[in-house]
């Protein structure tokens, strides 16, 4: 899928729409979500213009994904969540329900998050 320049986080990237930074560098941008499914609920987004999972893992730099796993990581540290625990999450395409074609990394914290996969309802 070719990368849609419009879409929400490349929007708000570019500044065009507000959100509740987290944590800023130069190849991440972390903010909260706007409908979090947790008490905690923020979302990692590299900078660079990347589809999904599958398309960062594939095509970006490795400056890029150390600087994304490495800035992850660190905003749990910092988010307070490494004890007692969370969860991070990536939607890939259509059956993963991804809605946002800009790859992004949910990180889930604040109660105790469940079973891992909710069964299907389709
Ligand atoms: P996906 O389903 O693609 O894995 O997750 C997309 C996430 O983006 C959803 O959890 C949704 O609530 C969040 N989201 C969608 N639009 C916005 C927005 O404009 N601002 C913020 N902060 N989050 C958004």
């Amino acid at each position: 899928m070719a990368y849609d320049k419009d879409n929400i986080f490349a929007k708000i990237l570019r500044g065009e729409i507000p959100c509740k930074k987290v944590y800023e560098d130069e190849h991440v941008l972390a903010f909260h979500d706007i409908s979090p499914q947790a008490p905690i609920h923020v979302l990692v987004i590299p900078k660079g213009a990347y589809v999904s999972w599958d398309d960062f893992s594939q095509s970006a730099s490795e400056a890029e994904i150390v600087g994304f796993v490495r800035a992850a990581g660190r905003i749990a540290r910092d988010l307070g969540v490494v004890e007692p625990g969370y969860r991070v999450l990536a939607n890939s395409g259509a059956d993963a329900g991804q809605e946002v074609p800009h790859f992004h990394l949910h990180i889930f914290a604040g109660r105790r998050l469940g079973r891992m996969i909710a069964p299907a309802r389709d």
